[in-house]
């Protein structure tokens, strides 16, 4: 469907306003019912979790501190919030609008309300609209509670565990990173990714938000618009946290046809913040990051081993000795590279790491690494971390039982995956767990695109088998 011209759009409002003038009543009823999903946590809970979580975002991420910007961002965060329904602002939240200096068009909201908004998500609006659209459907996913939502449905899972895992994810450890789906900090795979169903209220309930605001709904539309464009047809990382649950741009404007649209705020910062990004240091992309925040080893993380793509390598017969730290020692193949951070590490064949369509991806290669246990049963803790990365990776699944094993001598399971490569085809991923002296959870991690399982099977057994934890 092709973008309105604007100043029909300008017209189209005015037409509707005088509708609503005569129509009131019917305009405001009409409006579609959102109805908060069932949630097992408390308001108070959602805060504290996205208090942590925002700690160790503003901690791993370069958050801009200008007077300006972070001002704009604010005036339009706090508009949003006095157009919110009353019932659905819990008096415990604590929402803050914090812009980061980041390429990727991306923003995202933690539990109980902070907020953070990407550079690039700025740079690819056309208008203060867009930028307000994206806000006004993260603070409905923030007020319709879908974060500790998709918790409540996640059976086992405790709030403890919750916390660690999104903290876990925000610096960059383990399962956020550990396959495909995830970017590099892995925010988007634990709380933050939706469901279709919660993507369709965040949209309605956003648009709401926007028109008793005095913006077009239809402004977010257009923005989901231009972010596919930019991405050349492939979505990048916002929108595969909040997957498209078909005819967006027509159900939002649906629900547009039935709001009345308040007046337009008087509110022209979007081109003067728009010049103002442009004396800051230039934006980081989540690769830089990698790179920067690379874990012990000196140096620093290498962001990709060859290229995504290319040729990879048959793992060596030759193997070498490495460390994880204090806590393990394994052999692994001498052709293979190791990539840390700060709660595991990868090793990866030539080609077999580093970016495929804005996202750093593993596609050949093993990773070890420390989780946060949700139970002291290693089948629930298991099963519970299974469960939550699965939440976050729509084309994974579990592929068959998980097996008894054994992993450094202890009691171990094993599970099963399949997924889809971004080398293309199937991706075969198997998880072995086991449980660590002081209950954390170590897991051993393989992944390798289904055709070319063969190759890997004998260097994956025999990595695993070396496998030495020194934790006790
Ligand atoms: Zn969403």
């Amino acid at each position: 469907m092709a973008t309105q011209p604007r100043v029909f759009a300008r017209s189209g409002r005015r037409a509707v306003t005088w509708m609503a003038a005569v129509l009131c009543t019917v305009a405001v009823s009409a409006q579609t019912q959102v109805t908060p999903p069932k949630n097992k946590y408390t308001p108070e809970q959602d805060v504290q979790i996205g208090r942590e979580a925002a700690a160790e975002v503003r901690r791993e991420y370069p958050i801009i501190d200008d007077r300006q910007i972070d001002g704009y961002l604010d005036e339009l965060g706090r508009r949003l919030i006095a157009a919110s329904p009353a019932n659905l602002k819990h008096p415990a939240f604590e929402y803050s609008f914090t812009p980061v200096n980041l390429k990727e068009i991306n923003a995202f909201a933690l539990p109980g309300g902070p907020m953070f908004v990407n550079r690039g998500m700025f740079m690819a609006a056309s208008g203060e609209g867009e930028v307000v659209g994206v806000m006004a459907h993260e603070l409905a996913h923030v007020l319709l509670r879908h974060g500790t939502a998709n918790a409540t449905k996640a059976q086992g899972f405790q709030l403890g565990a919750l916390a660690g895992a999104i903290a876990g994810a925000v610096i960059g450890g383990g399962w956020g990173e550990a396959i495909s789906q995830g970017s590099q900090f892995g925010l988007g795979t634990w709380l933050l990714k939706y469901s279709r169903e919660y993507e369709k209220q965040a949209d309605l309930l956003g648009a709401q938000i926007m028109a008793r605001a005095g913006y077009d709904p239809r402004d977010l539309g257009r923005m989901f618009e231009t972010i596919q464009k930019q991405a050349n047809g492939t979505p990048p990382q916002w929108l595969s946290s909040h997957p498209n649950p078909g005819n967006r741009s027509r159900y939002i404007a649906d629900e547009a046809s039935k709001l009345e649209i308040g007046p337009r705020p008087d509110s022209n910062g979007f081109a003067s913040t728009k010049r103002r990004f442009d004396t800051l240091p230039p934006a980081k992309s989540m690769a830089d990051m990698g790179r920067e925040g690379g874990g012990s080893s000196g140096g620093g993380a290498p962001a990709s081993v060859g290229r995504i793509g290319e040729a990879v390598p048959a793992p060596s017969r030759q193997y070498r000795t490495a460390r994880g730290g204090q806590l393990f020692q394994v052999s692994v193949p001498s052709n293979w590279t190791a990539v840390s951070s700060n709660n595991s590490v990868k090793f990866v064949p030539q080609n077999g790491y580093g970016e495929s369509r804005g996202q750093t991806v593993l596609t050949h290669g093993v990773e070890l690494g420390v989780a946060r246990a949700s139970s002291r049963d290693l089948r629930q803790a298991t099963s519970t971390l299974v469960q939550a990365f699965l939440q976050g990776n729509p084309e994974m699944r579990v592929a068959g039982d998980s097996q008894a094993t054994r992993l450094s001598n202890r009691t171990a399971i094993g599970t099963p995956l399949v997924g889809r490569s971004a080398v293309g085809g199937n991706e075969r991923v198997a998880v072995y767990t086991t449980f660590l002296a002081d209950g954390n959870l170590f897991y051993y991690l393989t992944v390798v695109p289904e055709r070319e399982a063969g190759t890997y099977e004998a260097a994956f057994n025999r990595v695993g088998q070396s496998i030495r934890l020194n934790d006790r």
